[in-house]
């Protein structure tokens, strides 16, 4: 809505109301369109643009990302997520090259990105964070980049952004978590593979399991236990343990992207030992269940 409305108050107020023949559409990767929980292009057209596709499903270059921008364009969108396909799509800086040379603004979707300077360093125009991801604050969402573009990203406070409307207590415990999240040590991927080794060996020792450790997609220094099942062996199928280890007690929610492949992760930040154990437990009754 920011870099459509771009501070003219007739559009501000009446986004939806009619056509305003100014550029509208959000040029992003093809491999970029995902549904993160909600599709990109639902939320695109909530703040009044039109997702236009740059390339195919497995490839966008710079070249391609270019062709798709016309004099209808408002600016270029560029989703940092695992979501996303990850080979022969082109990087942010050189997305915000192509940004430059059109004289658009990029704007880098960084929802679960842990760096608040990288992608601006890069070139981007608007970095959009969740609040309740990396950061660990309560659910609400921060847009950092240029002072204009920021500026008619606050606006839409009277327009669009008011059905997003955040809370004082919320804005309070976003701004307290940003401050313990810059100030705090960051457990390191290498740390986090030191919790999960022991974790790992005990999940190898059963029938039908095999965990190994598998570093984030996204290429964040980030690592996570992967668990393989072998549906034989256990008498169910990896979907199948997804949900019964969200119905048990305690609740476990994994990583269940790839359990249609057989595959789970488990993502190990903010998890203690002692619930590692637990988790481990919970698998071991599972897989042990049906022999
Ligand atoms: C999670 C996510 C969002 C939404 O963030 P919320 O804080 O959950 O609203 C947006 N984009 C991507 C790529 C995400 O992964």
């Amino acid at each position: 809505a920011a870099v459509i409305v771009r501070g003219d108050p007739y559009r501000l107020e009446q986004l939806h109301a009619h056509a305003h023949h100014v550029p509208n559409e959000i040029v992003l990767p093809k491999g970029h369109n995902v549904n993160f929980g909600a599709p990109v292009g639902t939320m695109v057209n909530l703040g009044g643009g039109k997702v236009v596709e740059a390339g195919y499903a497995n490839e966008c270059s710079a070249a391609q990302l270019a062709a798709a921008i016309n004099a209808s364009t408002a600016a270029i969108l560029y989703i940092k997520s695992h979501h996303c396909v990850q080979k022969s799509i082109l990087s942010v800086a050189e997305a915000a090259e192509v940004a430059k040379a059109h004289g658009l603004p990029l704007i880098v979707d960084a929802a679960a990105e842990e760096d608040l300077r990288l992608y601006y360093n890069q070139g981007a125009d608007l970095v959009i964070y969740s609040g309740a991801k990396a950061i660990e604050g309560p659910t609400s969402g921060l847009v950092l980049g240029k002072r204009q573009y920021v500026e008619w990203v606050k606006q839409q406070a009277n327009g669009i952004g008011r059905a997003m409307k955040v809370g004082k207590e919320g804005i309070l415990g976003l701004t307290h978590a940003i401050e313990r999240y810059l100030a705090k040590e960051k457990e390191s991927g290498a740390a986090m593979v030191a919790k999960m080794t022991p974790f790992i060996e005990c999940l190898n020792q059963l029938p039908g399991v095999t965990a190994k450790v598998a570093w984030d997609s996204a290429g964040r220094d980030i690592a996570r236990t992967d668990i393989a099942f072998d549906h034989q062996q256990i008498g169910m199928t990896t979907v199948q343990v997804v949900n019964r280890l969200q119905q048990g007690t305690p609740a476990i929610y994994c990583r269940g992207y790839k359990a249609n492949e057989g595959h789970i992760e488990i993502d190990v930040r903010s998890v203690t030992v002692p619930q590692l154990d637990q988790i481990h437990s919970a698998i071991a009754n599972l897989v042990q269940e049906n022999r």
